[in-house]
């Protein structure tokens, strides 16, 4: 057990989780040390990659992102598709300091030609490319996944009626699927469509929303 001014007394991995929008604010806590604790930083979508270049250059930490639907094309060649020094999450699986991460970004297809957008079939598709990876996790570790990344809320939680802000059912799936401990998202400014923040899904997953941002501590395994 360790003791640290900002947090108090913590057992757990602690993670600074971004999303959407640029905080102000943390341009001035970040020089001050104010989350001089942080092991991680997690990114569920929409922010200028030059913003996660900054959090990650100044709290030396891995950051790993997911790009949101507003984010360039991450299938892109371009390096500006990229964010210098972390890694792209997307359909992806990572082990840091022993913790299980998968990514899925993008969000509900709304317009024909949106970027990072997808219909719900096409969800499932790419969902499904991640089997693999946490089939091996299973195998290797004894558990498929500790935190889904995602920029999209799950369908039916967090997520609401609108066309862009319906949530994406192929996370459900995998959220069944892993049983995977928490669920971290953005893509719903809650703030102004005055949802709940947090909710528990099937009783296994604590389902977060990270917009604009939020200091999570992760009990170890
Ligand atoms: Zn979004």
């Amino acid at each position: 057990m360790r003791r640290n001014g900002y947090w108090g007394t913590i057992t757990g991995m602690k993670i600074l989780a971004v999303s959407d929008q640029e905080v102000e604010q943390i341009y001035d806590l970040v020089p001050q040390g104010f989350f001089s604790g942080i092991e991680m930083i997690i990114s569920c979508g929409d922010l200028r990659y030059e913003y996660l270049e900054y959090l990650v250059t100044l709290l030396n930490v891995d950051l790993y992102y997911v790009p949101g639907n507003h984010d360039l094309d991450y299938n892109s060649d371009s390096t500006a598709a990229r964010a210098a020094g972390c890694t792209n999450l997307d359909l992806g699986t990572a082990c840091s300091k022993g913790l299980l991460l998968a990514g899925f970004g993008g969000s509900i297809k709304y317009r024909p030609e949106g970027t990072n957008q997808y219909t719900q079939t096409e969800a499932f598709l790419r969902a499904a490319m991640l089997l693999p990876s946490l089939w091996r996790n299973r195998l290797r570790y004894g558990r498929a996944l500790d935190v889904l990344v995602t920029h999209s809320p799950p369908y039916g939680v967090h997520d609401d009626e609108s066309r862009s802000h319906r949530g994406l059912k192929a996370i459900n799936w995998l959220l069944d699927w892993t049983k995977a401990r928490y669920h971290l998202h953005g893509h719903i400014h809650f703030i102004q469509s005055n949802l709940a923040r947090d909710a528990l899904w099937q009783g296994t997953t604590s389902v977060l929303n990270v917009y604009p941002y939020r200091l999570i501590e992760i009990e170890n395994v």
